[in-house]
């Protein structure tokens, strides 16, 4: 190894990095945006709908022309203050270049699929605590089908427990 070598291995070398997405789930979302939380009324990291309360929830019914979709301008402005926390600074992830701030977070799976559309459906068919309409009801025949099926192959699934449904 020769003295010039040495020296090209201290040299700084510029690195171009791509940010694709930051994946969190809704509630470090919030820590790290600044912003409300999933169930707050402007919540919504990608419009700037109210919420609604139906059924002791907060829901986004179907968005109306007239909402409009936020934007990485519109957050950076805080245009809809109610979406950003009060007397808090912006988040630093603003200063990131060439990054929209709103398409690069993804959406929480979690919190919007499995715990939000999966487990009311799962109470639904589950006749628990919300009675669903009988005719999308499991019977208890059935139930048992299910449970017994689940039981032979638990070795390969995850493991499941109702009581994570409030039950
Ligand atoms: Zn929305």
């Amino acid at each position: 190894m020769n003295i010039s070598s040495v020296a090209n291995k201290k040299k700084r070398i510029a690195k171009q990095v791509v940010l694709d997405a930051i994946v969190c789930d809704a509630l470090a979302k919030s820590f790290i945006f600044k912003i409300k939380g999933h169930s707050g009324f402007f919540s919504c990291t990608r419009c700037e709908a109210q919420g609604v309360y139906k059924c002791n929830r907060l829901c986004f019914p179907a968005i109306d022309e007239k909402e409009e979709n936020r934007t990485h301008e519109s957050f950076i402005s805080k245009m809809q203050e109610k979406h950003h926390l009060a007397n808090t600074e912006m988040s630093i992830l603003i200063n990131l270049p060439n990054v929209n701030i709103i398409n690069v977070f993804c959406l929480d799976y979690m919190h919007l699929c499995c715990l939000g559309v999966t487990k009311k459906l799962l109470k639904l068919w589950l006749f628990l605590k919300s009675k669903g309409p009988k005719n999308v009801r499991i019977t208890s025949i059935k139930l048992n089908e299910i449970n017994l099926k689940y039981s032979k192959s638990k070795h390969v699934l995850p493991l499941i427990s109702l009581g994570n449904l409030g039950v």
